[in-house]
């Protein structure tokens, strides 16, 4: 089922005796399988949520036999043959010798395809970092490059060798958290370009300072709202009010259309309402 099998090189109880170097040329000792192990963490780290990794090789555990993780690996590839394989690694050789170097078996059209993806990747994050050769060799059988891993492993399956630990600035480099996880994402780069995943390492979110200070921006101003004051009602219009409401009251208009023109006959009855009511008040 996983898509990636995530190789961590080599178990704890590897170095000593083997597979590490002392302290020499003023740089520290360093073990080859914490150096493996810390890629492969970072890899399975970069990778959840992406793709499912399978590690047949525990961080920071006893060796596993070759043939114990080649059968783990055989198995997880027949349940997907989409599967894919790496397995990380520190170099060893003369103390001059560096560089990075990818193996793959030599039949492997697909293994090479990986390989190449995996050191094009490692060309972009380490531009200028020392390449071991052309950075690719094929296993050949019956050469020093004969694998058995890459040998047995059905799914593609490279060999990724990150660095040379018994070179001093290289194991400098090693040793560091930095190499370490940047060769972590090498590989899990490689991975998601081999499926088409779009790789985006989650960081938190910085904002960016402001190079010029920006202008504030302009405080919004509300529009002033008219004070609600009552306007003064003119002379003119409190009589006129006054009289209409008393000519209503007293029954010389009914209070309709008072702003219209009064015709002669309207004229004429407000008039005889007038003589009447004057009339009423002088008998009363
Ligand atoms: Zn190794």
């Amino acid at each position: 089922m996983a898509k990636l099998l995530n190789d961590k090189g080599h178990g704890f109880n590897t170095y000593p005796p083997s597979k590490g170097i002392a302290a020499a040329g003023g740089v520290s000792g360093m073990a080859e399988h914490s150096f493996n192990a810390a890629v492969g963490d970072e890899v399975e780290r970069l990778l959840k949520g992406k793709l499912t990794t399978y590690g047949a090789q525990p961080s920071n555990r006893a060796d596993v036999s070759l043939a114990t993780r080649i059968a783990n690996y055989n198995a997880q590839y027949q349940s997907d043959h989409t599967s894919i394989g790496m397995s990380h690694h520190g170099n060893a050789g003369a103390s001059s010798v560096r560089g990075f170097g990818v193996f793959y078996w030599h039949t492997s059209a697909n293994g090479k395809k990986l390989a190449q993806m995996v050191l094009a990747e490692y060309k972009k994050e380490f531009p200028g970092y020392p390449i071991w050769g052309t950075g690719l060799f094929p296993c050949v059988p019956g050469t020093w490059t004969d694998f058995y891993l890459v040998r047995e492993t059905a799914a593609p399956f490279v060999l990724i060798e990150w660095e040379f630990f018994t070179n001093h600035a290289a194991r400098k480099l090693m040793l560091t958290v930095d190499y370490r996880k940047r060769c972590g994402r090498v590989a899990a780069k490689a991975a998601c370009n081999w499926y088409g995943i779009k790789f985006e390492e989650s960081q938190p979110v910085v904002a960016p300072k402001p190079v010029v200070k920006p202008a504030a921006p302009k405080p919004v101003t509300k529009p002033k709202e008219e004070p609600k004051v009552d306007k003064p009602i003119p002379a003119w219009k409190v009589e006129y009010n006054r009289q209409s409401v008393l000519a209503k009251k007293l029954g010389f208009t009914d209070g309709t259309r008072p702003t219209e023109n009064t015709s002669r006959e309207e004229s004429g009855v407000i008039a005889a309402r007038v003589f009447e009511a004057v009339l009423k008040e002088l008998k009363e």
